[in-house]
């Protein structure tokens, strides 16, 4: 049988069942035959009900609520006021497929917004990068990276679009070939571009039609500087 130490140098509780009734105080340094190891998870439902469950018959899932609804009108605040922290979150939302885009939180109420368009035109949106490692070569990137770029501090995605199963990539969505796409894609671009705060890097100088960022050096250089130095002091701390 497994034995057991009490770390704690206050003693610890012995209770009937997880979280029940104490049933005695235990010491420091006594030593326990451990008879199961049960683990209970500390749950919230959907309905907003408390308590504990025992994690063998609970599957753990990564976090994919769509925070268009979960977080909208807070996210929907730091559009305006974006702190000069970075901070990584794991965004999704419904027209957003394969894994988890990781972002900046202050970008995350401009992804909704590409979402909402998005979901107005029946695409769905894959992202291909989003956060870049500061110091990572892309690989078969169609353009060099710029040193000013939004994907530094989480304020841009690289995405193709799909439509009815068909994937339309950097070739497809070529400035002078959205014309030849279904009609929806335009309408999608040309909403991006309507957008106060958006771009679309088909529009870029140096084409980049998978691009989409929220123009945060240009918009709020100091700021941009300060997430980038809170990042690479994240990296290395
Ligand atoms: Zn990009």
């Amino acid at each position: 049988m497994k034995r057991g130490r009490v770390k704690s140098n206050s003693g610890l509780n012995l209770r009937e069942k997880p979280n029940g009734e104490k049933v005695g105080l235990l010491k420091h340094n006594d030593i326990l035959d451990i008879i199961d190891e049960v683990t209970f998870y500390r749950v919230k439902t959907s309905t907003g009900k408390l308590g504990f469950v025992h994690g063998d018959y609970v599957e753990s899932l990564p976090d994919t609520r769509q925070f268009v609804e979960t977080d909208g009108e807070k996210l929907q605040a730091s559009i305006d006021s974006p702190s000069d922290e970075f901070e990584l979150m794991e965004y999704t939302a419904s027209q957003f497929v394969g894994s988890a885009v990781k972002v900046d939180r202050d970008f995350a109420a401009h992804l909704n917004k590409v979402n909402e368009f998005a979901k107005a035109r029946d695409l769905k949106i894959y992202v291909t990068s989003s956060t870049r490692s500061i110091n990572q070569q892309v690989q078969g990137a169609i353009v060099p990276p710029a040193t000013r770029s939004c994907h530094f501090i989480g304020h841009a995605i690289d995405m193709n679009l799909m439509l009815d199963g068909k994937l339309f990539n950097s070739r497809a969505l070529r400035r002078n070939n959205i014309t030849n796409l279904p009609p929806a894609i335009g309408a999608f671009i040309d909403d991006i571009r309507a957008d106060e705060h958006l771009r679309w890097g088909g529009d870029f100088r140096t084409e980049d039609p998978v691009h989409i960022d929220d123009n945060f050096y240009h918009r709020k250089t100091l700021l941009y500087k300060a997430k980038l130095f809170s990042r690479v002091r994240q990296l290395n701390t």
